[in-house]
């Protein structure tokens, strides 16, 4: 079996300024070396909001700490008359390596289509950084379709916006596990996990299937986190809430 790195990656979505921001990625950084966190274990990202990006990316980079970063969204357009909107090229000029696309607050809470979110992974991957696309389905989908059919919809929409050869990062998060206190469990978690991972074969081929990272969100917490990294098919998690402290974070980031 091809080794994945996992990925650990903290969704802060709209909290902390960038001052806070600051004082939270010092803090990590403090706790993962007073843990002597092996990197080479695990990849760890933080996507905080947009305002903070600059001055995170500054922290990371004046103190060569191994934690990459990410940005929760961005335009599917390149530049131009969109206001409000954040480019591809403005995220990739601040070293953001992930971009979060799909994700269910977005998808729901702002009327974003299948369609929108691969044009977003599209611009994200052409502007070289690594889309981590989110699907998963709704407590009704669930009880229509089962666990995999919109997930797999959502996934197969985004790769037909997506270059051949685009590195990218599925996130599986069912949206009635987030933020819900009520997590998938591992079995479910794994059984959706392998679901993608098989139509990534069937669409993009052995090799793409065999590196692509498939993470789990879904109210993970330093308590079960080592039960999903456990399966074959979930290579990391997409934290909410709990990537909002420190020390539940970082021993996350731990879960070996
Ligand atoms: C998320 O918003 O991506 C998420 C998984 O949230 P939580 O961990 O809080 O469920």
């Amino acid at each position: 079996q091809v080794k994945r790195t996992p990925l650990i990656a903290g969704n802060w979505k709209m909290n902390f300024d960038h001052l806070q921001a600051i004082a939270f990625v010092q803090k990590l950084a403090w706790s993962l070396k007073d843990a002597q966190h092996n990197y080479a274990e695990a990849e760890i990202a933080v996507f905080p909001p947009f305002t903070d990006l600059r001055s995170v990316q500054t922290l990371l980079a004046a103190d060569k700490l191994a934690v990459a970063l990410g940005a929760q969204d961005v335009s599917p357009h390149e530049a131009g008359a969109y206001t409000g909107d954040i480019s591809a090229a403005m995220l990739a000029r601040l070293d953001t390596r992930y971009v979060i696309v799909g994700h269910s607050e977005r998808r729901g809470g702002h009327g974003e289509s299948d369609e929108l979110i691969g044009l977003k992974a599209s611009a994200a991957s052409a502007a070289g950084m690594v889309p981590v696309i989110c699907v998963g389905e709704t407590a009704a989908d669930l009880e229509e379709h089962g666990a995999a059919a919109i997930p797999l919809r959502q996934l197969r929409a985004a790769l037909g916006k997506l270059p051949e050869g685009a590195e990218f990062v599925v996130a599986y998060e069912p949206v009635w596990a987030i933020g819900s206190g009520d997590p998938a469990t591992p079995a479910q978690a794994e059984e959706v996990a392998l679901a993608i991972r098989e139509l990534l074969r069937t669409e993009r081929g052995d090799a793409v299937a065999d590196t692509t990272r498939v993470l789990y969100g879904g109210s993970v917490s330093s308590q079960n986190v080592a039960s999903y990294l456990k399966q074959p098919n979930v290579d990391g998690a997409l934290v909410g809430g709990a990537s909002l402290k420190v020390d539940e974070f970082s021993r996350i980031a731990q879960f070996q």
